[in-house]
């Protein structure tokens, strides 16, 4: 077994928007003995996780459960309702919208990117108006989906995915909606069914608080009609087995036994404390957390405040200051994990992740660590961002399950 040449005290501060930490209940649960997946314990686990996970979905349809990253969900949701060549409109919030808009290249189909101008449309969340004047435009209805990211993860925006809806509708397109919340999912309210998505992709290494390696699809009845037809090569990823094996709680190959323990007891602390406590601590722990960046005098990477994240916050630098540099500083320094600007805006920000198994300390340490950081790097900082981050959070009441157990 590999040795790790060092151990520092105290923890480790994992920062960065995803993985998120892993609560101790969870890695407890993911070391139970692996069981048979073809035997009756197992179908029992299936079925009760297949369940649960609807209720955080907010769907009453199949969810799809892959052994594999959230990129492998991605090309999931492509590869079972397309045809080669077919058009798609994907929206550009930032680095992940790109990346899938790439994927969707490497597949065969021709993607449409539309977005604000240069970095402005990664300050920002997913215009509807323009999907619609687009989708309007396209009376011969060539494009066959329309996708966007609801929390980007490069930036910090949380897009409105109920007016991409009434964008679609409004224009009268049969496209089918997918939807990326492979990072706001158990973070931001998030209603698949309600807001009439085909295909939600999901993660679990993100707000569901489990290790990286397994994926989701929540599915519509459009979706799945979509995939009788659809011409693009697929079969591990194909749905249509999986659907059917999971009626039982079974899947066509071996799935990730182990992780799925630990979504079963990730989906009893998320229900237990209740989806919009969850959403509610998300919201505060942002909002003390950008109350921070605002004291220090830095810029919030995202301008809109309609469409502020509550999964993370992007950090950005001053002229001339490397982010990179700065975050390097703070990892040797302090133990503390911060997220990398991505794509465009490279070392122009860094992230910090404040989702999953976060509290108020933990949001403090992380906050005290990029003080101290960014004044060694010798930013010059207007006020203590950690001073206005503990005035906010003593003034704004935390969630009532941790005041009930008081
Ligand atoms: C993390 C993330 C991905 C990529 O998921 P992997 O598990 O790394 O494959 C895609 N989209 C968003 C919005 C993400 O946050």
């Amino acid at each position: 077994m590999l040795k790790l040449d060092f151990h520092p005290a105290g923890r480790h501060f994992l920062q960065i928007p995803g993985p998120s930490p892993v609560p101790d209940r969870i890695l407890r649960a993911m070391s139970y003995p692996t069981i048979d997946h073809r035997g009756p314990e197992f179908g029992a686990l299936g079925l009760s996780v297949l369940d649960g996970i609807k209720k955080i979905f907010k769907t009453t349809q199949p969810v799809v459960i892959y052994p594999a990253s959230g990129t492998g969900a991605w090309e999931a949701a492509l590869t079972n309702t397309l045809s080669p060549g077919d058009a798609v409109l994907m929206y550009e919030t930032g680095h992940f919208a790109t990346l899938w808009k790439k994927m969707a290249e490497s597949l065969g189909l021709k993607p449409e990117f539309l977005g604000l101008p240069g970095v402005e449309g990664w300050r920002r969340g997913v215009q509807a108006d323009m999907i619609e004047a687009r989708l309007r435009a396209d009376t011969g209805h060539a494009i066959k989906a329309v996708c966007v990211v609801h929390n980007e993860t490069s930036t910090g925006v949380t897009s409105d995915i109920a007016a991409v809806r009434r964008a679609i509708d409004a224009a009268g397109h049969p496209a089918l909606f997918m939807v990326d919340t492979i990072s706001g999912l158990a973070c931001a309210d998030y209603r698949h069914d309600e807001w009439g998505v085909d295909v939600t992709v999901s993660g679990s290494q993100k707000g569901l608080m489990l290790p990286p390696g397994i994926s989701f699809n929540a599915l519509s009845q459009k979706a799945l009609e979509a995939s009788r037809e659809a011409k693009l090569p697929r079969a591990f990823w194909s749905w249509a087995e999986i659907v059917e094996m999971n009626k039982d709680g079974y899947w066509p190959y071996t799935p990730n036994t182990n992780l799925l323990y630990g979504l079963s007891e990730a989906l009893e602390m998320i229900l237990g404390e209740g989806l919009d406590n969850v959403f509610a601590r998300h919201r505060r722990l942002a909002a003390a957390c950008r109350a921070a960046v605002t004291a220090w005098g830095l810029e919030i990477q995202c301008v809109d405040p309609a469409v502020y994240s509550p999964v993370l916050t992007g950090v950005v630098m001053p002229e001339g200051v490397d982010a990179d540099a700065v975050r390097k500083l703070i990892y040797e320094r302090f133990d503390l994990s911060l997220g990398t600007g991505l794509g465009k805006v490279k070392g122009r920000m860094f992230r910090i992740g404040h989702l999953g198994d976060c509290n108020d300390l933990a949001l403090m340490a992380a906050l005290a660590g990029c003080e101290m950081g960014l004044r060694l790097a010798g930013v010059t900082l207007r006020a203590s961002g950690v001073g206005a981050a503990m005035d906010y959070l003593a003034q704004h009441e935390s969630a009532p399950r941790l005041k009930a157990v008081a």
